[in-house]
């Protein structure tokens, strides 16, 4: 059986206390690897180390630091059927997703910031005889970089490579429920010849390791993806500390269907916003909104398509919806459809937990679930259930779907199907979203600044703004 270990000053190394944590393979329900149960005693050892590698890598030329991280999205590309089984394996998602969505993606993240950094420029600004500013970037030495189990190393590495591209050195912790593929990236930042303790991953329980890393105070920056509760906890002891906060949080997503929009397309569209990996991505729509007209035409042919969903093994390449990331996030996602029935709900397809048979016969699976008749204040329609579960309801104008979108405490993205040109411009401009797609969803562009609004987050990843969120920015003035 694998035992994962940290990596620690550019080695491998198990954690202080000696113990492990057993880790899970969500479509069997079978131990299939042991984790570091690693606490604060490894994450000072990770913090010496990047003390130790800060000043060397943030003095590195920026065509030395790029050059590393373009190689280290190729042997990303080179390792990818490894990495999407891994991941299929850790987390329950299809392998087809793993390798065409998520793997592809984690190599993109480096290829992208190390291309980034040596476009980056500097500003200046020339006061006519007063005097010339510049500005200059600087790392901020250690960044802490904490990711959720949803897209591993998708999201693991969307932190990591603008933290190291801008020439910080990173203490980063993976969720501990999907480890693996964090585990083989270290690997492959030795093969790549990483500088010893650029990059450190500790690996271990959120309270433990994660918490060790928001409160250490020789860490300026905390990089963090994940829950609103654990969001806030974290924001609780960083604040305080003066830290540098960007955190990406839950999500309650709009997805907005007027009448005249390309039916087909919203109706492919929308099944996959829903669904895609089991709906545990924090962009998937959970509420639907249809336009009256449509609304009945829509129900239909929507849960005609649901209920001929084949849920199965993830590692079988025919699979399009997998298992569920843990037992634990199986009772929770069933107990809030049992809630929505308590709330006056229609459960008109899934709403159970599933067996396929065989190998996945102890498997955490819950069929895609559609529920109508609920209102938009019951907690099923406001709180977060990260899982296929999504609810449908009708609206008749523009401005009570607005006000219905809008209702929950979360403003992450959505997405709004017409074909109605100023209807769309109209309805994005006040939507209270990050992200607004129209007449599509999940169409990312890394340069495009990324986070949430209200609960979903605060600050922005993507692009120039992640350099800069990794950087102190000073302005130095001379007199003319
Ligand atoms: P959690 O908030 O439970 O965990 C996220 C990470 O934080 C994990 O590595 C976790 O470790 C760690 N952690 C847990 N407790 C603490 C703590 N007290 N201090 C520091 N770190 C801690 O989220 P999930 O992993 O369950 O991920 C799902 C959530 O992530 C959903 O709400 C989803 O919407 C959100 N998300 C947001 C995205 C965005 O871009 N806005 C993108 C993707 C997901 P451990 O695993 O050991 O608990």
């Amino acid at each position: 059986m694998v035992k994962i270990l940290n990596y620690i000053d550019g080695r491998l190394v198990p954690p202080a206390s000696g113990n492990y944590l057993d880790n899970i393979e969500p479509a069997t329900g079978e131990v299939y690897s042991h984790i570091p149960d690693s606490d604060s005693q490894d994450v000072e050892l990770a913090v010496q180390a990047a003390q130790k590698a800060a000043p060397g890598w943030a003095g590195q030329s920026i065509e030395t630091r790029s050059e590393l991280l373009l190689k280290l999205a190729d042997l990303i590309d080179n390792h990818l059927e490894e990495l999407a089984k891994a991941e299929s394996v850790d987390n329950g998602k299809p392998i087809s997703l793993a390798r065409t969505v998520d793997i592809p993606r984690a190599s993109a993240n480096f290829r992208f910031y190390a291309k980034a950094i040596i476009n980056q420029s500097t500003k200046a600004h020339i006061s006519e005889d007063k005097g010339i500013n510049y500005t200059v970037s600087e790392p901020l030495g250690i960044a802490g970089c904490i990711s959720p189990w949803n897209l591993p190393l998708y999201l693991f590495t969307w932190k990591i490579a603008p933290a190291l591209a801008s020439g910080n050195a990173v203490v980063a912790k993976p969720s501990e429920v999907t480890p693996m593929t964090a585990f083989l990236l270290s690997k492959l930042c030795m093969e790549a010849g990483f500088p010893a303790g650029v990059l450190n991953i500790v690996h271990g329980l959120g309270p433990n390791v994660g918490e060790a890393i928001v409160a250490h105070p020789a860490i300026p920056a905390i990089s963090f993806t994940g829950g609103t509760a654990t969001g806030k906890k974290i924001a609780g002891i960083a604040a305080p500390m003066f830290k540098k906060l960007s955190l990406e949080l839950g999500g309650k997503n709009p997805n907005i269907i007027f009448e005249d929009c390309d039916f087909e397309n919203a109706l492919a569209t929308t099944l996959r916003s829903s669904f895609a990996n089991q709906g545990q991505i924090c962009l998937c729509g959970s509420r639907i909104y249809v336009q009256q007209p449509i609304y009945a035409k829509f129900l239909e042919a929507f849960v005609a398509k649901v209920k001929a969903m084949h849920v199965g093994d993830p590692l079988d390449e025919n699979t399009k919806t997998g298992a569920v990331v843990s037992e634990q996030h199986q009772e929770k996602i069933l107990h809030y459809i049992s809630l929505a029935q308590l709330e006056g709900g229609k459960v008109l397809t899934g709403g159970h937990a599933l067996n396929p048979q065989g190998r996945c016969k102890n498997g955490y699976f819950v069929a895609p679930t559609i529920i109508t008749n609920l209102n938009e204040n019951c907690r099923t329609n406001q709180e977060e259930i990260f899982g296929p579960v999504v609810t449908v309801q009708p609206f008749n104008t523009e401005e009570e779907v607005i006000a219905l979108a809008n209702s929950t405490p979360y403003g992450l993205s959505a997405t709004v199907w017409t074909q109605h040109l100023q209807r769309a411009h109209r309805v994005a401009g006040a939507l209270k979203a990050g992200i607004v797609w129209v007449n599509c969803w999940l169409v990312r562009d890394l340069r495009t600044p990324f986070g949430g609004m209200k609960q979903s987050g605060i600050g922005r990843e993507g692009g120039e703004e992640a350099l800069r969120f990794f950087t102190e920015e000073k302005n130095v003035c001379i007199k003319l």
